[in-house]
């Protein structure tokens, strides 16, 4: 089949921030090809943030489109506290770290009180990025003790990883907490969970939040492959958070690692984004480099769902032209017909219940049939997922009741998300189909269509119909 703009695979996320907040860019954003806004928890006051959040929703209602929110979790991230001015680190100087609580002058304040007894001679600790690095010597007290490896300037609340340190801060901070319930009061379709080390991290937070909420397990921490199956499976969707994975792991490793979590959600149907620093010179420049151009397009070859743009569309001089950028890589890639569909096929091709079954029959139909849509009538949004999970060559028109579920496919590769009234039964479903097809300029008349669905639609997690119909 040739391949149709309209029917864009790989799915966009943009994070929001002072360069975007407004009705006016959000607009512009989703008419250029936005599919599910991110807010940061680590920035910006609950009010600002409930304030963007608003304008999502006020935008996307009165567009019309099924764009999702995903509220992005601060986690137990560890910070440099209060500096009355900026340190200059020295290579080869001594440094304290002490609790925000009672550093002295000259000492580096931390927001974690439980530094030192987590911390032992030989750790190393990294600032801002991984740009800084200190080596520790000592532990006196509450005191860290180290010589800095790569000096600096160091500001206030800059960010500290402790690679290979089992850090003892709960997974769920009381910060967390609270925006974990702003989210809620704001209808947040996806809740991303950061620092994730192990499934009992996602489970702590599914325990705060109603099922019309999903999870996404960032993974930017060593610890978190060691369960990396057990994290996929106790979530929604999985991030590949490649900006502290890159702290937390020596930079050279990222790469393979990102294709190892695409791969192992891939295998587990699990939507996965690839994040952080996709086109990061678009921050200041109006076109991306070519180095970003190849990691937006390897990033869809190894089999991402989506794409994540942060500080580009955030803080950066340019968010509608890095949205516009980001979708001409992905038509490029997608119309070459290059990315390995088989390659990537999730576990509908191996599993053996009916819901993999017919799956499998229904992208096998559809592309022996060579029919240009596969629709799913689809309540909870399993059947959709379950037939985007083996990548099929032609694109999914997921129909559903619940607008909720819109949103939620709105993250999931090659799913086009479509409001449905309530309907009674199959028939009346199909009669929505046709007209929402027509309507659409999807198909003509008489063309053929390979239908899906749970069946009765009211039991969510059954796939168990396969029709050829006619429109
Ligand atoms: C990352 O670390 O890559 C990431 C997405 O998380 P954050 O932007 O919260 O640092």
């Amino acid at each position: 089949m040739t391949y149709d703009p309209r029917f864009r695979r790989t799915k966009l996320i943009a994070t929001i921030g002072p360069s975007s907040a407004s009705r006016d860019t959000l607009v512009r954003l989703i008419q250029a090809g936005v599919n599910v806004f991110r807010i940061n928890s680590s920035h910006g006051t609950p009010e600002l943030r409930a304030s963007w959040m608003e304008i999502v929703r006020e935008v996307r209602a009165s567009i019309g489109r099924h764009v999702a929110l995903l509220v992005d979790l601060q986690g137990p991230r560890i910070r440099v506290g209060d500096l009355r001015a900026p340190l200059t680190l020295e290579p080869g100087s001594e440094v304290t770290f002490a609790p925000e609580s009672d550093a002295k002058a000259g000492e580096v304040p931390t927001t974690y009180a439980a530094l030192a007894d987590d911390v032992k001679p030989g750790a190393r600790i990294l600032l801002d990025d991984g740009l800084l690095e200190v080596h520790v010597t000592r532990v006196t007290g509450r005191r860290v003790h180290g010589t800095v490896r790569h000096g600096g300037q160091l500001k206030s609340h800059k960010g500290m990883n402790l690679p290979g340190v089992q850090v003892s801060a709960p997974a769920v901070t009381d910060k967390d907490v609270e925006d974990v319930a702003l989210a809620i009061a704001h209808s947040a379709d996806y809740i991303a969970v950061s620092f994730v080390r192990r499934a009992a991290d996602v489970e702590a937070v599914r325990a705060l939040v109603p099922k019309s909420v999903r999870l996404v397990a960032k993974i930017e921490k060593a610890a978190a492959l060691t369960d990396l199956s057990g994290i996929i499976q106790a979530s929604d969707a999985i991030m590949v958070a490649r900006g502290d994975l890159g702290v937390e792991l020596p930079f050279e490793e990222v790469p393979l690692v990102q294709k190892r979590v695409i791969r192992e959600a891939n295998r587990r149907g699990r939507a996965v984004i690839t994040a952080t620093q996709m086109l990061e010179s678009m921050v200041q420049a109006p076109r991306p480099t070519r180095a970003e151009a190849s990691d937006v397009a390897n990033a869809i070859l190894d089999g991402t769902d989506t794409v994540m743009l942060s500080a580009e569309t955030a803080a950066g001089q340019y968010p509608v032209e890095s949205v516009e950028a980001m979708v001409r890589i992905i038509h490029e890639i997608e119309r070459s017909g290059l990315v390995d569909r088989h390659a990537i096929r999730g576990p509908s091709a191996q599993g053996s219940s009916v819901e993999d079954a017919i799956a499998l029959a229904t992208v096998d139909a559809a592309e022996m049939l060579d029919v240009p849509l596969i629709v799913c009538f689809t309540r909870s949004g399993f059947t959709a997922k379950k037939v985007s999970a083996l990548r099929p060559g032609i694109p999914i028109l997921a129909l559903s009741t619940e607008a909720s579920t819109c949103r939620h496919l709105a993250l999931v590769w090659g799913v086009i998300p479509e409001l449905a009234d309530r309907v009674p039964n199959y028939d009346a479903m199909l009669d929505v189909a046709r007209e929402t097809l027509l309507a659409r300029g999807y198909v003509k008349e008489g063309d053929r269509i390979v239908v899906t669905a749970g069946v009765p639609f009211e039991v969510p997690g059954t796939t168990n119909l396969l029709k050829v119909e006619t429109v």
